[in-house]
């Protein structure tokens, strides 16, 4: 009966994982879409993503809290932080149980059983890779103080999809990184995971440390939980795997057909069934990003225009966004449409409903955040 339990249990988990990376990567993709045509009162793909914590945080500590760099908002530091928390507890459960980009990859691994495994050196270097990306992404962005990942960010450049041809106008780079990935995914899985993102390269290094392990009993070495990793851990020959590759995605337990339990997923040393992970991992997620939000510590959207006028609180110039029209830019900082034509060097022939980031489209080579950020 309790084998039974146990089998019915990690059925509904392995659905229920499914359920929750399509809810999270349709709503991604919902929230894009909406930021994109109907502007900044939903959050830049920036601005939810937690690297871009990091890529601001030097920014961030010499205008203690302050100061943001480009597309970033002081929310986007609380998740960077918050998920450095959650990899602190649970490992790199964000990357196997949230990361929509992760999903994406994932989905993209379902078109082909064949799959290719570097080999063992060729392998190593590769994933090594993705640290010297981190370390990269970070220097230059604490260097320049912008977003500098940002035209080669695949995520960034999936997110802007939706804008068609105009895509290639900032995500070029991001776009064709983005075709590489996936087509890769189709054969490695999770390729970007392994070799590439940043991300997952800290929350990798924080993973170490984590009380959230993979363990094995003595068993019978059947190997299908090897075979199911998509990180490609040769779970069947170890006993706990302490790997910063591990995503704890628990497709590993999930696999596990004897009847003893051979495979857990453990805290603190104590086994948890993999349903009641997942159900912890979103829960404490979406629940937090719920009280921060209500709190008001995670600010990822600039106020509607018509509380500012009310309040008389105007924007900084710094705090105005690609996603404001011209017309209610000068609204949000409180100028007079002219002057701030004037301001941001805009020739008066582009129309004052123009997005500031559509600028560019009617004058070549206008670049809005290097201007606003130089005024
Ligand atoms: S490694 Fe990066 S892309 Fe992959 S799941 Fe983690 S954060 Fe997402
Ligand atoms: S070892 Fe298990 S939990 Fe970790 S990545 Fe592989 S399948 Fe997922």
């Amino acid at each position: 009966m309790n084998n039974l339990t146990n089998k019915n249990s990690n059925i509904i988990a392995k659905y229920l994982r499914w359920i929750i990376l399509g809810f999270i990567l349709g709503g991604s993709m919902l929230i894009h879409f909406l930021h994109l045509f109907a502007g900044q009162r939903f959050p830049s793909v920036h601005a939810i993503c937690p690297l871009g914590g990091l890529e601001n945080l030097w920014t961030w500590i010499a205008g203690a809290g302050r100061g943001n760099i480009q597309k970033i908002t002081s929310g986007t530091m609380t998740l960077f932080f918050f998920t450095l928390v959650l990899a602190l507890i649970f490992g790199r459960a964000f990357c196997g149980n949230i990361c929509p980009f992760g999903t994406l990859q994932e989905l993209f691994g379902k078109f082909s059983k064949k799959k290719i495994q570097l080999s063992g050196k060729i392998d190593n270097a590769a994933r090594f890779f993705k640290y010297l990306v981190l370390i990269f992404v970070t220097i230059m962005a604490w260097i320049t103080a912008t977003l500098w990942i940002s035209p080669y960010d695949p995520w960034g450049a999936f997110a802007h999809i939706w804008r068609g041809k105009e895509l290639f106008h900032e995500y070029a780079a991001g776009f064709i990184i983005l075709l590489i990935v996936l087509a890769a995914s189709v054969f490695i899985n999770r390729f970007s995971c392994k070799y590439l993102c940043p991300a997952g390269a800290v929350y990798g290094i924080i993973s170490k440390i984590s009380p959230a392990r993979i363990k094995r009993n003595d068993c019978s070495q059947c190997g299908q939980c090897s075979a199911v990793c998509p990180m490609n851990i040769d779970v069947a020959r170890i006993k706990t795997v302490k790997s910063a590759e591990c995503i704890v995605c628990n497709q590993c337990t999930i696999s596990c057909k004897s009847k003893t339990n051979d495979i857990q997923i453990t805290f603190f040393n104590k086994s948890i069934k993999p349903l009641a992970f997942i159900i912890i991992i979103v829960t404490v997620f979406f629940g937090s990003l719920f009280i921060f939000n209500k709190t008001g510590i995670l600010r990822v959207t600039v106020p509607a225009l018509e509380s500012v006028l009310e309040s008389g609180n105007f924007l900084r110039i710094i705090d105005i966004r690609g996603s404001m029209s011209i017309e209610a830019a000068s609204e949000y900082v409180g100028m007079e449409l002219s002057e701030f034509y004037n301001l941001m060097e805009i020739p008066k022939t582009v129309p004052k409903e123009t997005w500031l980031r559509d600028v560019s489209l009617h004058v070549p080579g206008y670049d809005f955040h290097v201007i606003r950020d130089s005024r």
